[in-house]
């Protein structure tokens, strides 16, 4: 994979067109199904249960027919069957590394040539004559050093300052000049008002221009503070450890994170292991067509998204995957569709009236029902234009349309209660 120096893309596979990219990725998924299967016991073992056949494996749809495995099995499996739960597929002494995330889960990695996260870096501009605090951790996780790797694919000068050190990393940004962060939007934040503190003006004594986040969501305030603040470049990714790498990352459109080909990423109804369209709100699951020490194959990351098609302006032609929107434990399915916690809280909480709010999903005989409860900040509003235009946010966002807005009293929705509650008994 020859780097495009001075071009506008990390390299080819970025602008595949849909037909090429789904040959492509298709014979990768067989080729990984058919490698798992004969090298990788929990994998065989998971296909037999199945009933299928690495054969019946041709094409992404096709890994229907598989369970999804989590984060929960995974941690079993490896306990029982340690060190890699039977889902190790090459000779361990070929292991080039083994990382260790929360659980513990032990994952193997056997890169060659990959260059892991490079494509999300260089989409958010990191080249050469950057010099980079990378300040993710360099311990047991793959975040340091699979992004250290990464900016060294782009040609940036990578300064390895790990996590913390709150004081020295500002120090460290001064003396070196540092154009580039990697790490979370809070930490960045958070060197800013050190920096600040010690009696700096950041924009005049600093040479940060651009950011890289993952970890953490970055929400529309932050970056405007970032970017129009401080005129810092914010790009992110989204990145799951398990299955080892960055799946998604933002382009300079900055609307939506393209996907990454070294991975099949697919959209599912976490009840039934079905793919949706786009669109659809479902679990993201990741199946690694990379990683060949690793036969894990349709790995559930309990994130709730969805994914649009429409060709994006920046030439990058992968789908796009919008915000993670939630976990599969804040979502309950209404009427076919998942509703989300914080997409209720979108709906809902930009409206001035209403002070708190609680959706109940209940069942009356064979249909779903969706009650919204809102208390009102004061008496003083007219209910029917309000419970209108509540109706319309929710749909809008959440496309279930809400049965009845109820207004109840002040204090009736106590604080610590969930704002999604599911109260149908399924005997
Ligand atoms: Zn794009």
């Amino acid at each position: 994979m020859a780097l495009k120096s001075g071009g506008q893309f990390y390299d080819e596979q970025e602008t595949m067109t849909v037909e090429e990219r789904r040959t492509y990725l298709n014979g990768k998924v067989r080729e990984a199904v058919d490698h798992a299967y004969h090298n990788a016991p929990s994998a065989r073992e998971m296909l037999d249960r199945a009933g299928v056949q690495p054969a019946d494996i041709q094409a992404i749809e096709d890994l229907e027919k598989l369970p999804i495995t989590r984060k929960t099995d995974l941690i079993e499996l490896q306990k029982t069957n340690p060190p890699y739960g039977g889902f190790l597929a090459i000779p361990p002494e070929d292991v080039e590394r083994i990382f260790i995330s929360p659980g513990p889960i032990y994952e193997p990695l056997h890169s060659d040539s990959i260059e892991w996260f490079a494509r999300s870096f260089y989409a958010a501009g990191f080249r050469k004559g950057d010099i980079v605090i990378n300040t993710f951790t360099y311990h047991l996780s793959p975040a340091g050093v699979l992004f250290h790797e990464a900016l060294r694919d782009c040609g940036a000068t990578v300064v390895v300052t790990g996590t913390g050190n709150t004081d020295i990393q500002v120090q460290t940004m001064l003396d070196l000049k540092v154009t580039g962060f990697v790490g979370t939007p809070s930490f960045l934040l958070t060197l800013i008002r050190r920096a600040e503190e010690m009696g700096h003006d950041f924009r005049r004594d600093f040479a940060v221009a651009r950011a890289w986040f993952t970890g953490e969501p970055l929400s529309p305030s932050v970056r405007k503070t970032l970017e129009e603040d401080y005129a810092i470049n914010t790009c992110q990714a989204y990145a799951v450890t398990e299955p080892g790498g960055a799946l998604a990352y933002e382009c300079p459109e900055k609307s939506g994170m393209h996907f990454m080909d070294d991975y099949v990423i697919e959209i599912v109804d976490h009840d039934t292991g079905k793919q949706l369209g786009p669109g659809e709100i479902g679990e993201i699951v990741v199946t690694p067509v990379h990683n060949g020490a690793w036969g894990i194959i349709r790995f559930g990351t309990g994130d709730m998204s969805s994914y649009i098609t429409e060709p994006c302006p920046c030439g990058r032609t992968s789908n796009r995957l919008l915000g993670i929107i939630g976990r599969t434990g804040d979502a309950v399915k209404v009427r076919g569709m998942f509703v989300v916690t914080r997409q209720v809280e979108e709906a809902v909480l930009g409206i001035e009236a209403v002070s708190r709010f609680q959706v109940v999903v209940s069942r009356e005989g064979q249909r779903d029902d969706m009650a919204l409860r809102v208390e009102l900040k004061s008496e003083d509003v007219g209910r029917d234009a309000l419970t209108a235009e509540l109706n319309e946010r929710v749909q809008n966002v959440c496309r279930v349309r809400v049965d009845r807005v109820e207004f109840v009293a002040p204090g009736s929705i106590p604080e610590d209660q969930p704002r999604l509650v599911d109260q149908r008994k399924w005997d």
